[in-house]
């Protein structure tokens, strides 16, 4: 089998072909233009993750909410439910940048941290 994907491991989004066996085995990678993109690949192939940027809310801030991201990658099949568990918590201000809002995630490992300031009201 080949899947054909869009390396996202910089702008410039190199076309790369991976040939895979029939038990899931990588045989090739082809088209990437550096060593990033072949690991991007056999990455995506086998394990494929995604980094997290949203919000947290805020109570007692002077914003309603906070920009976060994910501290490492994610494995993508549990984006969505670490995205409805962000989306129901909440901190209290004062937030500082590098808090840690929610820690470990899903049992992943990666916690979501503030990226910005909040202050109390
Ligand atoms: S293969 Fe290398 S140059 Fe091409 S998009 Fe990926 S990281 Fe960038």
């Amino acid at each position: 089998m080949q899947k054909n994907i869009i390396c996202v491991a910089c702008p410039m989004g190199c076309g790369v072909t991976v040939d895979i066996d029939d038990n899931g085995e990588i045989l090739s990678v082809t088209g990437n233009t550096c060593k990033r993109g072949d690991a991007y690949a056999r990455t995506e192939c086998t394990n494929p993750v995604r980094s997290l940027a949203t919000t947290v809310k805020v109570d007692g801030g002077i914003y309603n909410v906070v920009p976060c991201k994910s501290a490492g990658a994610i494995p993508k099949e549990k984006i969505m439910e670490c995205m409805n568990i962000i989306n129901n918590a909440s901190a209290n201000a004062p937030v500082n940048l590098g808090d840690v809002l929610i820690k470990d995630i899903l049992g992943t490992g990666i916690d979501i941290v503030a990226t910005n300031h909040c202050p109390a009201k």
